[in-house]
């Protein structure tokens, strides 16, 4: 078993997908075993994406992902960290294969409508990062 922190980000509650994304996790044999709507701060985005502190893109990534509110997310299931990110697709839509929820969706490389952690460390950090155990429901 395994879990990944994903999140509709700003755009993706703008276009009402919270039911698409989450019903496409399900509907690959995910289960949401946690969930909360969330405004981030600018510094809590700062804190989830510190990652990426450096590269270019941080500046403008951190306003987008606290400009609106978003999904938070834990999903559960057997490789649920490659499942969630088969089912998102590329970071930049363009790049993403057919069927994807960033090709279906996304406008652009930086709004690309959903996050899902990109290995188990970061899924460790990133979950305990929004929720603790008695916010998780296994
Ligand atoms: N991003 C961006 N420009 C880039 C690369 C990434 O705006 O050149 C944004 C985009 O929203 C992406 C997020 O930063 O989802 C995190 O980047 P990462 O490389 O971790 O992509 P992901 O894991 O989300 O596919
Ligand atoms: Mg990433």
């Amino acid at each position: 078993m395994e879990r990944s922190l994903s999140i509709v980000k700003p755009d993706g509650v703008k276009k009402n997908l919270i039911g698409e994304v989450i019903g496409r996790f399900e509907k690959a044999g995910l289960r949401v075993v946690a969930l909360k709507m969330a405004r981030l701060t600018k510094k809590q985005a700062e804190g989830f994406y510190a990652v990426h502190k450096e590269k270019p893109f941080f500046l403008s990534l951190t306003e987008f992902m606290s400009s609106g509110p978003v999904v938070l997310m834990i999903v559960e299931g057997e490789g649920a960290i490659g499942k969630v990110r088969e089912l998102m697709g590329a970071t930049n839509p363009v790049d993403a294969e057919p069927g994807t929820i960033r090709k279906d969706f996304a406008d652009s490389i930086e709004s690309n409508i959903v996050h899902g952690s990109d290995g188990p460390e970061t899924a460790a950090f990133e979950t305990g990062y929004f929720f603790n155990s008695l916010e998780t429901h296994s």
